[in-house]
């Protein structure tokens, strides 16, 4: 595995590089895959990293989808069907930021659109007596995450992004989603069970690695569901130190080669 590092040259000589190109160079599956992307020059947090995090998570899916391929497996996903969009979508802490930087980029029109599609989820949420567990993830043991997730999937509410069955937010959507790829028949997915859904597996999930990239060892997977991801970023700001983003990225490069 090789990783490099070069300062942007859209900067004047002189001048600090706000940015770097981060460039890696990594066997996955076998196969040989560049990535690259910006980074912040100065010391920073993992949600100001995503841009290289989602060009890794791409690349190792492009690898599964090259092997799928290689054993006469087509992806049956695609624009349109958003049966998996209903799901409970457990993202990454740095994804659950960068949410709310999303929003605030937003023109306040389409701000409003979305803020009001998260407020009804919220409505039915608590209907359900599901908000507060779900606004205090870390309190669900292992154990209790698949029941949850039955039990939420049986509510049918659509992500907030999902917009005509496709994601409205495709190139940012969360890494979890990127890895969510079936070869068996759609039609299955909008009833799912074990033995009808084949899902793509991947040599390694960034989502995992990235989500325990300030977790201790031997603590469970840190995560946030997706539909009250603006509320939890409220209440928990991100108050990690920053690091310099190679040593970041370290840091998930290796959580990513122990699930391999
Ligand atoms: S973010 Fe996009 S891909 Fe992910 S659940 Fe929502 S609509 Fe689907």
């Amino acid at each position: 595995m090789h990783i490099g590092h070069r300062k942007s040259k859209k900067k004047p000589a002189r001048a600090k590089p706000e940015t770097m190109m981060s460039r890696l160079t990594l066997a996955i599956g076998g196969r040989p895959v560049k990535v690259e992307a910006m980074v912040p020059a100065r010391p920073t947090r993992p949600h100001l990293m995503l841009p290289l995090f989602r060009e890794l998570a791409g690349a190792v899916v492009g690898a599964a989808i090259a092997s799928a391929a290689e054993r006469g497996e087509s992806i049956a996903c695609g624009a349109g069907c958003g049966a998996c969009c209903r799901q409970l979508v457990p993202i990454t802490p740095p994804e659950a930021y960068d949410l709310g930087v999303y929003s605030r980029s937003l023109p306040s029109s389409r701000r409003r659109e979305l803020q009001a599609r998260f407020a009804a989820a919220r409505v039915r949420l608590q209907e359900s007596e599901m908000l507060e567990t779900l606004l205090h993830p870390e309190r669900v043991s292992e154990d209790d995450k698949e029941s949850l997730a039955l039990r939420y999937f049986g509510l049918g509410i659509p992500c907030p992004f999902l917009e005509a069955e496709s994601c409205s937010i495709h190139p940012r959507r969360p890494i979890v989603c990127q890895e969510y790829l079936v070869t068996s028949d759609s039609a299955h997915c909008a009833t799912p069970r074990p033995d009808t859904i084949r899902m793509v597996t991947l040599a390694g999930k960034v989502s995992s690695a990235l989500a325990r990239v300030d977790a201790g060892d031997g603590e469970n997977e840190p995560w946030v569901p997706l539909i009250v991801a603006a509320e939890w970023s409220r209440a928990h700001p991100d108050r990690g130190a920053a690091l310099p983003a190679p040593d970041i990225l370290q840091k998930v490069l290796a959580n990513l080669e122990k699930e391999e």
